[in-house]
């Protein structure tokens, strides 16, 4: 399972998971410069390595990794810079303009650290957050798309964890002042109303006016075809709500599912999930 540290309850859940298989786990920790921009917070990203290890132990993993830049980047950062823009990344990494935009080169960074990662640990299964749901649907595409190099890898899909109050647990969510931390269940809420709307354009209106509401600078706040992650004007297939926004320089993402509606039962596509019936408008 990889990492880049800073370990919180909601790594540990994914933990939990694999080592619940009964299998062994190994853990890498590697806070990885090629997915980070020029202008990110790579020298900032928090680092707790003790504290991992002594969480990793508990939970009962047979191994942690922590390689060395050079370990993963023989032949320099630089040459693997240039290696992971030339890679050649599936759809899902460069056409929804998420991530991708917002981050330009992030997708190719995980997409390079992960798939060398899997070449020297060789897992069965390798466990990812809905979280990060752009990365997790671009991960399972480069395994889908390399049968050659990955074999019979399966990516285990693991549900986003939440604080008590729904902000999704989160590395730098430490870096929030009090007034941001209360600030950030925008994202949340603005999430959760999204399923009270009856088409997607009008979902993605209401987040974003509860966004600007609570003082975040939105970067997306959008809703799409859960597979594709490409515009959808109809809730009939699967589809995501994501968001990603800042709070000063704390840049928070999440997201959450929406299940294919059936236009033959009720108006309102989640009516039947949260018992109420047909909106008005
Ligand atoms: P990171 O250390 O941020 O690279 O995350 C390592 C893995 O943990 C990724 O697959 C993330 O999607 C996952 N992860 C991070 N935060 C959460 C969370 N709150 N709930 C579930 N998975 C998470």
């Amino acid at each position: 399972m990889p990492t880049m540290g800073a370990l919180h309850d909601g790594h540990a859940s994914l933990v939990r998971r694999a080592v619940e298989s009964g299998k062994p786990v190994v853990v890498s920790i590697f806070v990885n410069p090629t997915q980070f921009g020029p202008h990110e917070d790579f020298d900032k990203y928090p680092r707790t390595l003790d504290a991992d290890l002594a969480m990793l132990e508990a939970l009962g993993v047979a191994a942690t990794y922590c390689p060395a830049v050079e370990d993963l980047y023989p032949e320099g950062l630089e040459a693997s810079r240039e290696t992971a823009r030339n890679l050649a990344l599936p759809a899902v990494a460069t056409t929804p303009l998420l991530e991708d935009r917002c981050r330009p080169g992030h997708l190719a960074g995980v997409a390079l650290v992960v798939g060398r990662l899997f070449d020297q640990t060789r897992p069965r299964f390798a466990y990812f957050g809905e979280k990060d749901y752009q990365q997790l649907r671009s991960m399972e595409e480069c395994v889908a798309a390399d049968r050659a190099r990955f074999g019979d890898l399966e990516i285990v899909r693991c549900a986003t964890l939440r604080e008590r109050d729904g902000l999704a647990m989160s590395s730098r969510n430490r870096y929030l002042s009090t007034e941001q931390r209360a600030q950030s269940l925008a994202l949340s809420r603005a999430l959760q109303s999204a399923h009270m709307s009856f088409r997607p354009a009008d979902a993605e209106q209401m987040m974003r006016d509860q966004l600007a509401q609570s003082g975040l600078e939105i970067e997306y706040a959008v809703v799409r075809d859960a597979t594709t992650l490409l515009d959808t004007t109809t809730f009939n297939a699967p589809t995501r709500a994501l968001i990603a926004a800042k709070l000063g320089s704390v840049r928070l993402i999440d997201n959450v599912a929406f299940p294919a509606r059936d236009p033959t039962r009720s108006k309102c596509p989640f009516a039947a999930l949260f018992g109420f019936g047909t909106p008005t408008g």
